[in-house]
């Protein structure tokens, strides 16, 4: 599960067009990286996929259903943003809790997703701080942690790196390595970094202004 199917998306914010005839598939179980510069409309696709907001004209399918039908709280993709957003009120405990919550997941079941979850991001002796009482590198781990007790079938990752420095960027990408090939789960990771984008992923999709140029493996998309 997870393929991911984006046919002709258009979506434009009043006169600036964020996404102009966009097709793409990703795999079941892919590793897909969206590379280009800022404002080529990389974060507008996952929001879209995500369902935090509708294509102007065209269809996202995951798995051959329209997202456009699947209410909110049933799709199963889960969305990691670059500043973390976690909520600051609650505990890291908390916050891994708190979308299950809502899902009504069994308390012992959300605890057990929460456990593992915080295990393999390497933030299990964290659970009972707040959100300020971690370092930046620490807060992304949980952003990462708090997707992935959803147990989704399409984990999409904006800029899940960016704000970290070289040690812990090396570290977190085995760890996301890890989460996909253990779990097998779908990732569209998105970055503007060139380099970056050629050490994390199975196929690159190159945006620019707003439509695809190139997809393929990294190695070919950079000779050509
Ligand atoms: P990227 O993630 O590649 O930096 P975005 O998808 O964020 O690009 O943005 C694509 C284009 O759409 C940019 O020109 C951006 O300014 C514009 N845009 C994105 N979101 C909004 C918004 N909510 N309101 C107005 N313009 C937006
Ligand atoms: P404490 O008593 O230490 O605050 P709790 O066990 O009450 O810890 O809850 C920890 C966090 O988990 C809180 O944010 C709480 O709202 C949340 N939570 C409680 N019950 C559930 C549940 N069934 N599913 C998901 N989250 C829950």
């Amino acid at each position: 599960p997870g393929a991911i199917r984006l046919e002709t998306l258009t979506k434009a914010y009043g006169s600036v067009t964020a996404l102009h005839d966009v097709d793409l598939e990703v795999r079941a179980g892919e590793l897909l990286t969206l590379v280009g510069p800022s404002g080529s409309g990389k974060s507008t696709i996952l929001r879209l996929v995500a369902g935090l907001d509708r294509p102007d004209s065209g269809r996202i399918l995951v798995d051959g259903t329209d997202v456009a039908q699947v209410p909110p709280h049933r799709r199963a993709v889960a969305m990691v943003f670059q500043d973390y957003a976690l909520y600051p009120h609650l505990t890291v405990r908390g916050n891994l809790l708190f979308g299950l919550r809502v899902r009504r997941v069994p308390r012992a079941e959300a605890d057990r997703r929460a456990r593992a979850a915080a295990e393999r991001l390497g933030i299990a002796d964290l659970l009972d701080r707040y959100p300020d009482q971690m370092s930046g590198g620490q807060r992304q781990r949980v952003a990462l942690a708090r997707a992935l007790v959803r147990e989704p079938t399409v984990y999409l990752l904006d800029e899940p790196l960016a704000s970290l420095d070289a040690q812990l960027r090396f570290a977190t990408r085995a760890d996301l390595l890890a989460v996909h090939r253990d779990l097998g789960t779908t990732m569209v990771h998105v970055t503007h970094d060139q380099a970056e984008a050629m050490t994390l992923g199975d196929r690159l999709a190159v945006l620019d202004a707003g439509r695809v140029r190139q997809v393929g493996p990294p190695q070919q998309v950079y000779d050509e």
